[in-house]
């Protein structure tokens, strides 16, 4: 059995994860998809909405898995008995902290490989801050995130507005 996580803020979950997730059901017998409490980051939403628009999305994909881990990930990897970790690349920007991030989590622990994945070309500008951004200035982000997600975002930037 060949697990992968996928660790991320999520924050929220964007089309962008969700190309890399379904990429990497294709390689893997079961993918756990796993939101990281980053309290230091100031998400928009909590872990616990996070971890809640996540398993929403990842419904129809059965061998998907949510779930939410705060501290070492290498330990939760180990937890989990995952033989590897994915992250997503997005263009070179992206490189530098990945290839530290990797190298770092290959020392902590040498079991644990690290894959790297590139999105279909159309996600490569997207991110979950700029999504933010967009939604905060009222522009249409549904082409960017699930509709339940841009659903919480709306709710979530009214009540800030409020
Ligand atoms: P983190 O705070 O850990 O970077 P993110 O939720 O921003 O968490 O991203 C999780 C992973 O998904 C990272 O590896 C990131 O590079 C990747 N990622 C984010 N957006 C995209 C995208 N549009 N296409 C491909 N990978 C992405």
């Amino acid at each position: 059995m060949r697990t992968v996580i996928y660790p991320g803020s999520f924050d929220p979950l964007t089309n962008g994860h969700l190309d890399v997730i379904q990429r990497a059901t294709k390689l893997f017998d079961r993918v756990i998809v796993a939101v990281a409490k980053n309290e230091s980051k100031s998400p928009l939403f909590t872990l616990e909405e996070r971890l809640d628009l996540v398993t929403r999305a990842v419904e129809h994909l059965p061998t998907v898995d949510a779930d939410s881990f705060d501290g070492l990930l290498v330990e939760y990897a180990e937890s989990q008995s995952a033989q590897a970790i994915i992250r997503g690349l997005r263009a070179v920007s992206d490189f530098e902290f990945e290839f530290q991030l990797a190298l770092m989590n290959r020392k902590l622990n040498e079991r644990v490989e690290t894959i790297f994945m590139m999105p279909k070309d159309t996600y490569t500008f997207l991110s979950s801050r700029i999504v933010k951004e967009i939604a905060r200035l009222g522009g249409d982000v549904s082409s960017f995130v699930p509709a339940h997600v841009q659903k919480a975002l709306l709710a979530r930037l009214l009540v800030a507005e409020v």
